[in-house]
């Protein structure tokens, strides 16, 4: 472990720069020791960017997407030769649980090796075809052909802390594939997870130098160096993200922004089913764990939890047995399933927001019943709470529940009347990232889920027969989109191929059939996604 005062320095331009200030302190959860400090002051921002741009940028464009997805490949062993480093400081830092981490630390290396393979289907080629050539006039020989251009801008990301480690790679590994360079700025309260992953790819030495900067602290000044071909993507609070949106860069000079915020992802459960039913306790158990996994500090977390008026009961009962087997406390001791929140900040910020909630709904398990295993009392330690709207009326009612985040183990159950009902309610989010939906009719199953696809940017469903298969409500898979509409920020992430959309740029090369010729790669494999796939599940074609 790093010694407690040491202040990690920044990458930028290329070099190592500790910031001139004092610092923040980054705090164990738990033991409310103090770890290591962050500063940002005295950085030559305009510079770095530059640097990033300029040589960075350059060198990255050189290489085909086959070369980047190598370095994609090189940096993976890197950061898994160094995964335990990275577990240690998840515990302290994040305070959570090992299995907590790896959704962490594991699903960012998993992400990056998918768009490592990724590469080597795209081949020895510059730039991506979009589609096929499209005649122009009766003459076939002038025609229009798209085509994807890396952009000649940086990428900057704003991250929120809850994932100091995927956050960085599910972003990073398609702006780096895509020949754009990365500026990363993490979280304050976690920054320390992204700055040690950062430091061990610089230090190996496998990126052209300005392909990949850190800046841990304030983010002062930073949008203020964008530039028209740069992009934003920011995750953050719906808050954060408003003003993000009215940044002059994004105003003025068309700064292309992704945005990810926050999200009342809902789990519903079919009518027709029964309490003794296998959907039944499919939900229940996916609920529960939603609920503790993280502490609930993630963006796809189940918020709200609807189910047939007839089942609330029995609902609240499965899901409370469920979570009342949850150990809470110091995520150190073998014993404990479920660790801190990140800091007093988020603690406080849920007790307040749960209190808020309660003025509308019932408590069905309350968390505050959990005696913390091995952790002092005053540590950032919450147990799992499940609130419940009482009636179909009830439901109704209650607005708080469909507009209130609380950021942390929490969600409320809220009972329906009928499908149309259920459909109405969970709307009322306003646009979510996830919704799962529980049943054992196919039928059905796929209408709620075009219903409901929308409002959301992903559809999980859960029947029976991929009861061991299903990869969690929560769980966000490279090959699926990540983002969502409305309340979520409208942003769109991953989504295999789909994510080097946000980093190149797309043109329209009108010109004789003979010149469009030149532009024919040699033959690649396009098993990833085909341009016939592509045009047939309605996406963009980036491979050609
Ligand atoms: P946050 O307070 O909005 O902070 C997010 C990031 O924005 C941090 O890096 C923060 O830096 C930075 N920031 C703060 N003020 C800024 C400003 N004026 N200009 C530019 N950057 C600024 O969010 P958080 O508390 O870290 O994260 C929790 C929220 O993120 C939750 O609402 C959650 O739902 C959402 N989230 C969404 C997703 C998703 O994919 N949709 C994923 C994870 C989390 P400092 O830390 O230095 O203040």
């Amino acid at each position: 472990m790093t010694s407690s005062t040491e202040l990690l320095p920044n990458y930028l331009g290329g070099q190592w720069h500790s910031g001139t200030g004092t610092g923040t302190a980054l705090l164990d959860p738990v033991t409310g020791a103090q770890l290591v400090r962050v500063d940002a002051t005295g950085l030559d921002l305009a510079a770095g960017f530059a640097f990033a741009r300029e040589q960075g940028g350059a060198a990255l464009r050189a290489l085909t997407y086959q070369q980047r997805g190598a370095l994609l490949a090189a940096v993976l062993k890197v950061l898994q030769a160094n995964r335990d480093a990275y577990y240690e400081i998840a515990t302290a830092n994040s305070g959570t649980v090992k299995n907590d981490s790896a959704v962490d630390i594991d699903g960012g290396l998993f992400t990056l090796g998918v768009y490592a393979k990724m590469g080597e289907t795209l081949g020895a080629r510059h730039f991506l075809l979009d589609g096929e050539p499209a005649r122009l006039g009766k003459d076939p020989l002038f025609q229009s052909q798209h085509i994807q251009s890396p952009t000649r801008g940086l990428a900057l990301f704003i991250n929120a802390f809850n994932f100091p480690a995927w956050g960085l790679w599910e972003k990073a590994a398609p702006a780096l594939l895509s020949g754009v360079p990365v500026i990363i700025k993490p979280a304050t309260a976690t920054a320390w997870l992204t700055q040690r992953m950062v430091k061990d790819v610089v230090d190996a030495g496998i990126l052209p130098a300005g392909a990949l900067s850190v800046i841990c602290g304030s983010s002062a000044g930073l949008l203020d160096q964008l530039q028209a071909f740069d992009v934003l993507s920011f995750t953050g609070s719906a808050e954060t993200a408003a003003v993000i949106r009215s940044h002059p860069a994004v105003t003025q000079k068309s700064v292309r922004v992704n945005i990810e915020a926050d999200s009342l992802n809902s789990a519903l459960l079919l009518p027709g089913e029964a309490a003794v039913s296998e959907a039944f306790d499919l939900l229940a158990k996916e609920v529960a764990r939603e609920m503790t996994v993280k502490s609930g500090q993630k963006c796809t977390a189940i918020r709200r939890v609807f189910v047939p008026e007839t089942l609330y009961t029995a609902a609240a009962q499965a899901i409370s047995a469920r979570l009342a087997k949850t150990t809470v406390g110091n995520p150190r001791n073998e014993a404990v399933r479920m660790g801190a929140l990140v800091n007093r900040t988020q603690f406080d910020a849920v007790c307040e927001g749960l209190d808020h909630l309660k003025a509308q709904a019932e408590v069905l398990h309350d968390g505050a019943h959990h005696a913390l295993v091995d952790a002092p009392a005053d540590a950032c330690c919450l147990g799992p709470t499940l609130l419940g709207t009482c009636s179909a009326a009830g439901s109704d009612a209650a607005d708080r529940v469909h507009d209130t985040e609380v950021f942390g183990p929490v969600a409320t159950l809220i009972p329906y009347r009928d499908l149309a009902h259920a459909l109405q309610l969970v709307r009322r989010g306003q646009g979510s990232l996830v919704c799962s939906v529980y049943g054992s009719d196919a039928a059905a199953l796929a209408h709620a889920a075009t219903e409901l696809a929308d409002s959301h940017g992903r559809v999980h469903i859960v029947s029976p027969d991929v009861a061991a298969l299903h990869t969690g409500h929560g769980n966000v898979m490279p090959q699926s989109l990540h983002g969502g509409p409305g309340r979520a920020g409208g942003g769109e992430e991953l989504g295999g191929l789909r994510a080097l959309n946000f980093y190149h740029r797309r043109s329209a090369l009108q010109a004789s059939a003979a010149v469009l010729a030149q532009l024919a790669a040699p033959a690649i494999n396009t098993s990833t996604s085909s341009p016939a796939e592509a045009a047939r599940t309605g996406t963009t074609p980036v491979a050609a």
